[in-house]
C-alpha cells in the first residue's frame, strides 16, 4: 500500500507534536514529508532525525548554519505544495498561517487545520482556493472533528443546528471584577485541555469559541442563528448536531487531541490507533451543561458580530485578539483589556474593505498597530 504524505506546519507545537505522536503509531499508512517549525531548531532537528522528511523549514533560521534546511516565511507555502505530499496538517498559530493553507487549497491538498484564525480571518478566500484548486478543509479542532463525525455527509438542508461545546475555561465561576486583573498565570491553568498559550489565553476570555463558530459558519456552511454555544465543564462531549427531524447527536471522547489529529488524516474513514484513551461513561460521568454568561465574557458577543459583520470585520477581530493576547503574555496588557482592545479595533476599523487577501492583511496591520497604541 502506498503511504499517504504528511507536511506538518508548526511540528513544534502542542498540536504538531500531537500529531507526530499519532503519526508514529501509523507509519504503515503515513509518511511525513516536510516538517516547518517557528524558533526551536533543537526540537525540530530531533523530530528531522525521528521521521527523515525531505523537506525541513525554520523560519526563524539562517540558511548556512542550519544544514540545508529552508529558511524564512515562504517555508510554509514551500512545505505546504509539494508533489509528495498529500494532506497538509496546519499547526501554525495564527495569521501567519493564512498563505500556506490557501497555497495547499489552490494545490488540491487537503487541509488538516488546526489553524483556525486561517478560517477566521479569510474565509471566503478559503472557500475560492478549495473550488479553484480542488483541495478540501478537514477540522482538527475537536468541536468542528465532532461536527462533522456527526453529520456523516448529510447536506446542511438536514441540519436544524449545531451546538459546539464549551469548557468554560480557568474563570467559569469567577466575577467580573476577579476577572479584570487575572494574571498570566492564572488564564494559563486551563482545566481541562494542555494547549499552546495563546489557545489557552482565547479560552480563558471565550474568544477561542468565537473564532470556532465563525470556523463552523464557513466549513459547514451555516447561518450564525444556527450555531449555538454550551458550556460542558467536562470537555467529554465535543459537539452537539441537532436534525430537522429532532433528533440530536454528539460525539464524545475523553479530552485529547490525538483522536481530531488522527481523524483530519483519515476522514471519512477510520483507523485502529491503541494509542487513543479508552472510553469509560462511569469514569466520565456526571456530564453537564450550562448556559454561557456572555457578559462576563464579551469576546464571544464581539467575535460572533464581527463574523456577522463580515468584510474585514473577522479578521479584524481576529488581528486585534491575536495582539492584545501578546501584549497581555507580555504583561503589558490586563486581562480585562483584552476584551476592550478588539471592541476598539472593531469600533475603528471594522468597516475596512476585505475582499481580497492584500485588504484583508492591510486589515490585520493597521489592526495591529491600533491595539499598540491603545497602551
Ligand atoms: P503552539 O504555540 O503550541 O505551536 C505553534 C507552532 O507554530 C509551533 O511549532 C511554532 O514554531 C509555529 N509557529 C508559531 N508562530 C509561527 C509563525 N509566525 N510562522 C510559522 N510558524 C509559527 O500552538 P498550538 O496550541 O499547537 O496551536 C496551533 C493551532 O492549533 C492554533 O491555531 C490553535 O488555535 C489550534 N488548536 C490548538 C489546539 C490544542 O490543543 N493545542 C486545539 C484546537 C486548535
Ligand atoms: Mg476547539
Amino acid at each position: 500500500m502506498t503511504r499517504r504524505g504528511v507536511a506538518i506546519l508548526g511540528s513544534t507545537g502542542s498540536i504538531g507534536t500531537t500529531a507526530l505522536r499519532v503519526l508514529s503509531r501509523q507509519t504503515e499508512r503515513f509518511e511525513v514529508t516536510a516538517l516547518t517549525a517557528h524558533t526551536n531548531a533543537e526540537l525540530l532537528a530531533e523530530q528531522v532525525r525521528q521521521f527523515r522528511p525531505a523537506y525541513v523549514g525554520l523560519v526563524n533560521g539562517n540558511e548556512q548554519a542550519q544544514h540545508g534546511w529552508h529558511c524564512g516565511t515562504e517555508c510554509l507555502v514551500d512545505a505546504a505544495t509539494r508533489d509528495d505530499t498529500e494532506i497538509v496538517l496546519n499547526a501554525v498559530v495564527g495569521a501567519a498561517g493564512l498563505d500556506a493553507t490557501l497555497a495547499a487549497l489552490r494545490a488540491g491538498k487537503r487541509v488538516a487545520l488546526a489553524n483556525k484564525e486561517t478560517l477566521v480571518l479569510a474565509g471566503p478566500l478559503a472557500e475560492r482556493a478549495c473550488a479553484e484548486g480542488g483541495g478540501e478543509i478537514v477540522p482538527v479542532d475537536s468541536e468542528h472533528s465532532a461536527i462533522l463525525q456527526c453529520i456523516a455527509s448529510r447536506p446542511s438542508t438536514d441540519v436544524r443546528r449545531v451546538i459546539l461545546t464549551a469548557s468554560g475555561g480557568p474563570f467559569r465561576g469567577w466575577s467580573e471584577d476577579q476577572l479584570e486583573d487575572a494574571t498570566v498565570e492564572d488564564a494559563l491553568r486551563h482545566p481541562t485541555w494542555s494547549m499552546g498559550r495563546k489557545i489557552t489565553i482565547d479560552s480563558a476570555t471565550l474568544a477561542n469559541k468565537a473564532l470556532e463558530v465563525i470556523e463552523a459558519h464557513f466549513l459547514f456552511g451555516l447561518p450564525y442563528d444556527r450555531i449555538d454555544v454550551v458550556v460542558h465543564p467536562q470537555s467529554i462531549v465535543h459537539s452537539f448536531v441537532e436534525f430537522i427531524d429532532g433528533s440530536v447527536v454528539a460525539q464524545m471522547s475523553v479530552p485529547s487531541m490525538e483522536l481530531p489529529v488522527l481523524y483530519a488524516l483519515t476522514h471519512p474513514e477510520r483507523l485502529a490507533d491503541d494509542g487513543i484513551p479508552p472510553f469509560d461513561p462511569v469514569a466520565v460521568s456526571p456530564l453537564t451543561f450550562e448556559p454561557v454568561d456572555a457578559g462576563r465574557f464579551p469576546a464571544l458577543r464581539l467575535g460572533i458580530a464581527a463574523g456577522k459583520r463580515g468584510g474585514a470585520a473577522p479578521a479584524v477581530y481576529n488581528a486585534a485578539n491575536e495582539q492584545a493576547v501578546a501584549l497581555f503574555l507580555a504583561g503589558r496588557m490586563r486581562f480585562g483589556d483584552i476584551p476592550r482592545a478588539i471592541e476598539s479595533a472593531l469600533d475603528s476599523l471594522g468597516d475596512l474593505p476585505g475582499d481580497s487577501r492584500d485588504e484583508l492583511l492591510e486589515a490585520d496591520a493597521a489592526t495591529r498597530r491600533h491595539v499598540m497604541e491603545l497602551i
